[in-house]
């Protein structure tokens, strides 16, 4: 890769739980970890199993930008090679939250007996836990952060390098006044990863849990003018087989279902 390129890679995109087995190998069964790469510089979207897959080093401190605590999206930072490796600084940015010690206490609570038998301060990493400020530099790359909505809470990035921008939008529900802000902050965007994890029958009866449609994010890619579409956070239930399907029925060029694996430059 150019030390210019700016890349996203797929290393895990299933919502709430992992899966494995021979209906989930052309999507993938890991949770949310998504790679960006910017130049020299390396941010984590979120930690998910998908953490694992990630490179056992970086050339600068990795950045891990989490979405917030649920399960699904910190599960990898317990097991990481990257967060395992010593000398590797790593940079863990928690967002609403007031200050540093409160970023700790909560990721403690995960990371301690009688739940994990290691602490994060002991793995082999110098990991650095940070409250997420509302703006962000990491090198030439630019980092801005809105509320999404989502039971509990849940950040929304953009993430912009070169003229391009690319938006996170994982463990988000539509709604009328979300939807307006989203629509704003991601804006002309080249590429939206939007929580598609829900199909419209499902949605119905799963209101309120704090995930959205394909065609709530088509909707948005239309009014927000949006180059590109990647459907995020596939549930549990949704096999290759289903996801080929809605993928087909989509008829969208410039929209898909993410594939675990896969890497899209910007
Ligand atoms: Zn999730
Ligand atoms: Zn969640």
């Amino acid at each position: 890769m150019a030390s210019t390129d700016f890349q996203l890679t797929v290393l895990g995109t299933r919502g709430s739980i992992a899966m494995s087995g021979p209906d989930y190998v052309q999507f993938g069964g890991n949770t949310s970890c998504y790679m960006v790469r910017a130049g020299e510089e390396t941010v984590f979207l979120d930690a998910g199993s998908g953490l694992l897959s990630a490179p056992e080093t970086c050339p600068k401190a990795a950045v891990i930008l989490l979405s917030h605590l649920h399960l699904d999206h910190v599960i990898g930072l317990g097991m990481s090679p990257l967060l395992s490796q010593k000398g590797q600084e790593v940079e863990v940015y928690v967002p609403f939250c007031p200050d540093e010690k409160t970023a700790r206490t909560q990721l403690d609570r995960i990371y301690s007996p009688p739940f994990w038998p290691v602490r994060l301060d002991d793995l082999g990493a110098r990991l650095h836990l940070r409250c997420l400020p509302e703006c962000l530099a990491v090198g030439d790359l630019r980092i801005e952060a809105m509320a999404g909505h989502h039971p509990g809470g849940c950040a929304v990035y953009k993430l912009s390098y070169g003229g391009k921008t690319l938006v996170y939008a994982t463990d988000y529900e539509h709604s009328e006044d979300s939807d307006v802000r989203l629509a704003a902050f991601a804006r002309n965007a080249d590429l939206l990863l939007y929580d598609a994890q829900f199909c419209v029958e499902d949605y119905e009866r799963k209101k309120g849990f704090g995930h959205s449609t394909a065609e709530k994010g088509l909707e948005l890619m239309e009014r927000a003018q949006i180059r590109r579409l990647l459907f995020i956070h596939h549930d549990y239930r949704s096999t290759d087989r289903l996801l080929r399907a809605r993928e087909e029925k989509l008829e969208k060029e410039n929209a898909s279902y993410a594939r675990e694996g896969q890497t899209i430059t910007l």
